[in-house]
């Protein structure tokens, strides 16, 4: 097995990515949120201990996320790239998971970074409209209801929501960098950094060329 690191900022679309990656044989996508809910509902080890945490109110601890991604390795089969999303998302985190896949004999093949420049990121979230009613997405940019402000699904009105204003999205952006950018100098430094230009709209060249790089 070889483990890709997929990082990017909130609406570089490493959602969608990676879940069109994913139906790709022999590549799982596996994001934390993902990890967390799948080893707590199994009541794993790992989970059994994270339930602890979570229950009391406290923050799972690193050492407990890489215990999961060890149960996951441990008992998957078949699978050849194992997307890691959302861990690690600091230094720390990354030398934990580098101790981890070495002890497991697994191959970090490298950190994959999707890059969109920040003004279009804000372009791009600030589009964004949910149905309270329903739950269904639309973008005034790339996905417009066929009636402005009219949910498509059940004719809500839609809403922006309150993380998609322009100051919260800038302020996400500030967040995600400080936090990121530490890791992105990490993988650089190791050789392992791979950029993918995810500016466009269109998913098939970001898909082609993110299998490039997972592939080389
Ligand atoms: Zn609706």
């Amino acid at each position: 097995m070889n483990v890709v690191i997929l990082l990017g900022a909130p609406g570089s679309g490493k959602g969608t990515l990676a879940s069109e990656l994913a139906k790709v044989p022999g590549i799982r996508h596996l994001s934390s949120g993902d990890l967390l809910r799948g080893a707590v509902k199994e009541g794993s080890p790992a989970g059994l201990k994270a339930k602890a945490y979570m229950e009391a109110g406290n923050l799972v601890p690193d050492e407990l996320i890489a215990e999961m991604i060890e149960e996951v390795i441990a008992a998957d089969e078949g699978t050849n790239v194992l997307l890691l999303d959302g861990f690690p998302r600091t230094v720390r985190q990354a030398d934990i998971l580098a101790d981890l896949l070495a002890r497991k004999g697994v191959h970090l093949r490298g950190a994959l970074l999707l890059e969109v420049a920040d003004a279009v990121l804000v372009a791009r979230i600030a589009g964004r409209r949910v149905c309270p009613d329903c739950g269904a997405t639309f973008n005034v940019a790339t996905l417009p209801p066929k009636v402005e402000g009219v949910c498509d699904v059940c004719g809500g009105a839609l809403t922006i929501r309150k993380d998609d204003d322009p100051a919260t999205v800038r302020h996400r952006l500030d967040v995600y960098a400080e936090q990121t950018f530490p890791l992105i100098d990490y993988y650089r430094a190791r050789g392992l950094l791979h950029t993918v230009d995810a500016t466009g709209h269109d998913l098939e060249p970001k898909i082609e060329a993110a299998l490039r790089k997972i592939h080389d």
